[in-house]
Formats: structure tokens, C-alpha cells, sequence
């Protein structure tokens, strides 16, 4: 009975649409898309061959020679296709520096196939694997059970292969990339017994369309603005690389000014912009040979990975980066000057998992910028960097084991000469990482919601203070409780603050609540409800931090302020006569809306006298007291009270 080859046609098609739509899609870089090409490429000759043989079967005798040329690339073709698809398993499992550290493995996986190989060479003078009878026709040698065999070798190599590393891939994923090889099995066996129906290179494309459907997916892993692959591509590439213990070096570009670059420039050319950068990079990696991989994390943020290899090339080729960045980069007839920061990461000696990596990457354009490339060993403070990955647990062991605590800072009234109020500061001990900065847990607990808990324990705390005996000998007016911006967007905070209130029966002018700039700023309505409400039940608000933000005027003269206070930094202005004159006039100004003047971070006598000689109302800092813990801050009053 003829063969039947309509399967070949089919697969022939699938695998020559894979091939246009992988090249269309610019999926031709990095190891994993050439593995994946060259899968394409040899499955399709072996279909094509395939097609030829069985066409040139049919013609008889004669054609001798292109008959052995024919069968003897087809079995080459077929045979190479699974040992190339392990090696595109080992590019997708990011194992390659193991292969190449491991002999045994190398000879494993090579061994066989060059076995084949030889034997096909040497196939038309020792007629080992296939000859041609006198008609012609096509007969299997004694070898030929060989290409079989080696065939299952590579089948039951992959499959523990990537069994073995089954951890690193999601199941879809595992599925799809598995499923190959027991449609490979299903095929053999078909054909085994109806040698008629040729369809394993059939089912061969059917595994290969399933991975470039599910795999293969450059949408998925692309930056459509920079062609680079993006952030969700760098963390999973990265936390491979830390499981499979893979030494890398991250060359890493932080464009700090990217956000006024961003304001600037408008979508369209800011998108450009990064193009060209991300253009720049490329041909660099490629000129200086360091086969690295390049990532676009977004907000300016370019990454380059490379391996071990080219250890050697990392720290020069960082410098060149940082000097071609620091010329003046042209734009549409602009010049513009970016501002980067270029880092070295050695991983994993210097930081060992993905999210204190990600971490460092975003607080790299806080250090100052020197100008210099740098390494991240010098800049990394583990410390700060595992309490900041711990942080979530922290607050949810503080939460519930009450590691909280309230301080309080007594606040010096100028014109009545004695304290009349304070602040009331939290205060975060871990048993593990001693006492932490609210200026660390704060904006932590903001990010995952426990600032709702927080800020309830701190509002019960002052008010229990408050209603306490103790409280009313220290003729303390008010406690100040700094509200943080979720709080102030909590669409019941007024009825719970009220109901705090009412619960220990304490007048609401004996609190008042500190909202920062940065949260004023934010024109939300329910915030703006919140302050409203709070107020017209007698609430009064102070304005927290004042000088650090972008402050509008109008939107501070249009919300219910009492107080500004105004922050520590206006405290070291002494050293520009200018800035004086504005601090003057800010003053001035802030009276005149008939507000009051709370100045922070007092810590001299001298600063003391120069404040309130410029008609301050109030005074905080270290030069009348540190925050204190409760019952110190009762016995710091009763002794002030005492020697007044
Ligand atoms: P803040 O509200 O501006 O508090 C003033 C900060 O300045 C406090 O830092 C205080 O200890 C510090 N300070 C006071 N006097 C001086 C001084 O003379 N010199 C210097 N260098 N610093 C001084 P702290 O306690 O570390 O708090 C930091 C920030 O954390 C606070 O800034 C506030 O924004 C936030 N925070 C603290 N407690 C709470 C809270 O209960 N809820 C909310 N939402 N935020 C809080
Ligand atoms: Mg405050
Ligand atoms: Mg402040």
C-alpha cells in the first residue's frame, strides 16, 4: 500500500506558518528564540525531505543516488530534532551553565547523536541503516532499530529533564512543553503498526504549535515601546536564575530624571526616547560580545544580564553605558541630558532573591548621583533591605503580639511659655530587628492595608491617654496624631475617630490631626469630606511637614487648617540669605490666613530664640525633649511644671 503523506502537507504548512509568524514577531533573539528556531527550521527540513523520499519511492528504479542523498537527510533531520528540542528545554530552564559544567551530561546528550550521525555518513559504503534493493526500493539495514532506540534515549532524557526542574514552570506551561514527547510515543506507535500513515512529524508540529502558542508568546514577555523584554519577563528569568544557583552580573540603568523627562516630552517622544536608548544598549551588548539580556523594567529602568562567561566584559562595558548616557542625547532638534545611575550587581553575592533585587533597583535613584559607575555592594545595606522585604511579617507580628507603642513629644508654646501640647509618635520594636523607623513601617503598612489597624491603635492609645487622671494634671491642650493618606481617604475615618472620641468621653478640641502636604495635595473628594466632617465637629487639623512638597496655595488656603507645621528643614536655612527672606514671608503669610506656626526639628538653643523671634507660635524638637514614652513624657511635664 503507498504511503500516505497528506500529513506531511499538513505539517509542512503549521511549521512554515510557525517559522513567518516567529520572524514577524521579531522573536530572534536570546537563547531560548534561536533554540526554538532552529527546532522550526530542522523539523521543517525533516518534513521536507520526508516529502521527497516518499515522492522519489514511488518513481522505481534509477535516481539512485538522490534516493540515498534524500534518505539519508531525512534520517538525519528526524534524528536531531528531539536532541535540539532538549536543548531548547535546557535554554527554557536556564540550565546551561550546568550542562557546561558537567562532562557526563555533555557526552550523554551528545554522544548519541553523533553515533547516528557517523553512521549515516558512512550509511552508502557499509549499508548499516537503509540501502536500495535492486528495484530500487527502499530496505531498513541491521543498524537501523538504532535510530529508534536513540530516538526513546532523548525522549526519556527530556522528559526527567524537565521533571527535574518542574518547579520552575507554572502547569500550563510544564504541560505544554511535555506534551511533545508523548505525542512523539503515540506517533511511533501508529506508525509501527500502519506504516501506511507517515504522521509523526504531523504530531511533532501539533507539540511544537502548542509551545509557541503557550509559550513562544512575545506579547507576554515584550516591551512593545523598547522591544525589550519587560519586568514580569525579568522576574521570573531572575528567580530561575537564583533557584538554579546561576551566577549572574546585572548591569543596571536607572534614568533618575525620567519622570521630569516624562512630564516634558509627552507620550510619543518619550517612547522615543527610550527606543533609542534601548537601540543604544542593544548594539553595544552585541559589539562588545557580552550575549547579555536586556530588559525594559519600565520608569526608565534598564536592565542587562549576563552570564558567567563574560564576567570579564561587565565592568567596561558599564562604563561605556555610563558615559554614552551622560552626552547630550538629541530629540527632535532638543538636547537633552539624562541623569543615570549605572550599577553593578553581582549575584548572588550581593543580593540573593528577586525582591530585595527589585527593591534596590527602585531605591537606586535615591543615593546621590556621583556620576560614577558603582557596584551595588557598596551601596547595599542588607540590614535595611531585609527588615524592608520582612516587612509585611513585622507588622503583622507587631499587629498581633502589640509590639506598638505611642511616644510623645512635648511641643513648647512660645507666648504662654510652658508646654501646651505634644505629638503623639509610634514607635515599632521587633524582637529581631530592634526598634524600626515609622518612616520605614509607615509607608510599608500604607502599601498593604495595616495602616487601618495602626491608625486605629494609635487613635484609642492618645484618647485612653487623655481620658486617664494623669492626663489632666499636665494641662496638656491637645495631643497632635498624624493621620497618613489612606487614612484620610477611609471613607468611615470620621464616624471612627467621633466614635472614639465619644467612647472615652474627651472634647474634640483636645485632639487635633496631623495630615502631611503630600496627602493634602491630593484632591480626593472623600478626604476632602473627611477633613470637613471632622471639623464641623470641632476637630481641628494641623498641616504636617510643610515645605517639602509642592504645595498649593490655594488648595491649603481652601482646607480647614489650624495649624502648619513647618518642617525641619527650614532649619538649616541660615546658610543661604535668600531662602531666609522666604522663610520670612512664609510666615507672614501663614498668619495672615490666621493660622498658627508649629516649627519641628528644633535642636538648639540658638535655633530656638531665632524662631521665635520670627513670630513662631510653637516649638518641637530635640532641644526641649526626644519623643518619650508615656509615662517618661508624664514625668517630663510634672518636673517642667514644677520649676515653672
Ligand atoms: P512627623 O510627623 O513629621 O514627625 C516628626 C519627626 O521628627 C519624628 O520622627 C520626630 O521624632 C522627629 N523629630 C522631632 N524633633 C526632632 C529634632 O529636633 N531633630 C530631628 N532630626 N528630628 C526630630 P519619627 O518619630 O521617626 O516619625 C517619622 C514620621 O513617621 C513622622 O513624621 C510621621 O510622618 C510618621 N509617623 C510617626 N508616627 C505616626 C503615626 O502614628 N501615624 C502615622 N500615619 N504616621 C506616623
Ligand atoms: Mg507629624
Ligand atoms: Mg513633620
Amino acid at each position: 500500500m503507498g504511503k500516505i503523506i497528506y500529513f506531511d502537507y499538513a505539517a509542512l504548512i503549521v511549521l512554515s506558518m510557525l517559522i513567518i509568524s516567529t520572524f514577524v514577531r521579531g522573536m530572534t533573539k536570546g537563547r531560548r528564540n534561536r533554540c526554538f528556531l532552529l527546532l522550526l527550521f530542522t523539523s521543517a527540513l525533516s518534513v521536507l525531505t520526508d516529502i521527497v523520499t516518499v515522492g522519489l519511492d514511488r518513481t522505481g528504479v534509477g535516481y539512485e543516488t538522490t534516493k540515498y542523498i534524500f534518505n539519508t537527510l531525512y534520517l538525519f533531520f528526524h534524528g536531531i530534532t528531539t536532541p535540539v528540542y532538549i536543548a531548547y528545554l535546557v535554554a527554557q530552564t536556564d540550565t546551561w551553565h550546568r550542562m557546561n559544567r558537567s562532562l557526563a551530561l555533555r557526552l550523554a546528550l551528545s554522544l548519541p547523536i553523533l553515533l547516528i550521525s557517523a553512521l549515516l555518513f558512512l550509511n552508502p559504503f557499509c549499508h548499516v541503516m537503509f540501502y536500495l534493493d535492486e528495484n530500487g526500493v527502499y530496505i531498513r539495514g541491521p543498524f537501523f532499530l538504532l535510530l529508534y532506540l536513540v530516538a526513546g534515549f532523548y525522549i526519556v532524557f527530556g522528559t526527567v529533564y524537565l521533571f527535574r526542574y518542574r518547579s520552575l514552570f507554572s502547569t500550563g506551561r510544564f504541560l505544554s512543553m511535555l506534551l511533545i514527547f508523548p505525542l512523539g510515543l503515540i506517533a511511533a506507535v501508529i506508525q509501527f503498526f500502519f506504516p501506511q500513515y507517515i504522521i509523526e512529524m504531523f504530531m511533532n508540529s501539533v507539540g511544537i504549535l502548542f509551545i509557541s502558542m503557550l509559550i513562544q508568546r512575545p506579547e507576554e514577555i515584550i516591551d512593545i515601546v523598547t522591544g525589550l523584554k519587560k519586568h514580569s519577563a525579568y522576574v521570573t528569568d531572575i528567580r530561575q536564575t537564583f533557584t538554579n544557583g546561576k551566577p549572574i552580573e546585572i548591569i543596571m540603568v536607572n534614568i533618575a530624571n525620567y519622570r521630569s523627562l516624562s512630564d516634558m516630552l509627552g507620550y510619543d517622544n518619550l517612547s522615543e526616547m527610550l527606543h533609542k536608548i534601548a537601540v543604544q544598549l542593544e548594539s553595544l551588548n552585541r559589539s562588545r560580545g557580552l550575549e547579555g539580556e536586556l530588559y525594559y523594567l519600565g520608569l526608565g529602568k534598564f536592565r542587562i544580564v549576563v552570564s558567567e562567561k563574560y564576567f570579564p566584559l561587565v565592568r567596561g562595558t558599564a562604563e561605556i553605558i555610563n558615559t554614552e548616557l551622560k552626552k547630550e542625547f538629541s530629540l527632535k532638534k532638543m538636547e537633552l541630558n539624562l541623569v543615570s545611575h549605572v550599577c553593578i550587581a553581582r549575584c548572588p553575592e550581593d543580593i540573593d532573591n528577586v525582591d530585595s533585587l527589585l527593591f534596590f533597583g527602585d531605591c537606586l535613584n535615591e543615593e546621590a548621583y556621583t556620576g560614577e559607575v558603582r557596584y551595588v555592594s557598596d551601596l547595599y545595606n542588607k540590614e535595611y533591605y531585609d527588615v524592608m522585604k520582612d516587612m509585611d511579617g513585622i507588622l503583622e507580628r507587631a499587629l498581633s503580639d502589640r509590639r506598638f507603642s505611642v511616644y510623645y513629644q512635648p511641643i513648647y508654646s512660645i507666648s504662654e511659655k510652658r508646654f501646651h501640647s505634644a505629638e503623639a509618635l509610634l514607635r515599632l520594636y521587633d524582637e529581631k530587628y530592634g526598634f524600626i523607623s515609622p518612616e520605614l513601617f509607615i509607608p510599608a503598612a500604607e502599601k498593604n492595608g495595616t495602616i487601618h489597624k495602626i491608625g486605629a491603635y494609635v487613635l484609642e492609645e492618645v484618647c485612653r491617654f487623655i481620658a486617664s487622671e494623669e492626663f489632666q494634671t499636665l494641662k496638656i491642650d491637645y495631643i497632635e496624631i498624624n493621620l497618613s493618606v489612606a487614612q484620610c481617604m477611609q471613607n468611615n475615618l470620621s464616624s471612627e475617630v467621633l466614635g472614639v472620641l465619644r467612647k472615652y468621653k474627651i472634647m474634640p478640641d483636645q485632639i487635633n490631626l496631623e495630615i502631611t502636604e503630600t496627602a493634602a495635595s491630593y484632591s480626593q473628594n472623600t478626604m476632602i469630606e473627611n477633613l470637613n466632617a471632622l471639623n464641623a465637629a470641632g476637630i481641628s487639623f494641623s498641616l504636617d511637614d510643610f515645605g517639602t512638597g509642592y504645595s498649593n496655595m490655594r488648595r491649603i488656603a481652601s482646607l480647614p487648617l489650624y495649624i502648619v507645621k513647618l518642617d525641619k528643614s527650614f532649619t538649616r536655612m541660615d546658610e543661604n540669605p535668600k531662602l531666609l527672606v522666604i522663610l520670612e514671608n512664609t510666615i507672614r503669610m501663614i498668619k495672615e490666613m490666621n493660622m498658627k506656626i508649629v516649627v519641628e526639628g528644633i535642636e538648639s538653643e540658638d535655633a530656638a530664640r531665632q524662631f521665635s523671634n520670627l513670630q513662631c507660635d510653637y516649638i518641637q524638637g530635640y532641644y526641649y525633649s526626644k519623643p518619650l514614652p508615656k509615662e517618661e513624657f508624664i514625668s517630663f511635664i510634672n518636673q517642667s511644671l514644677a520649676t515653672v
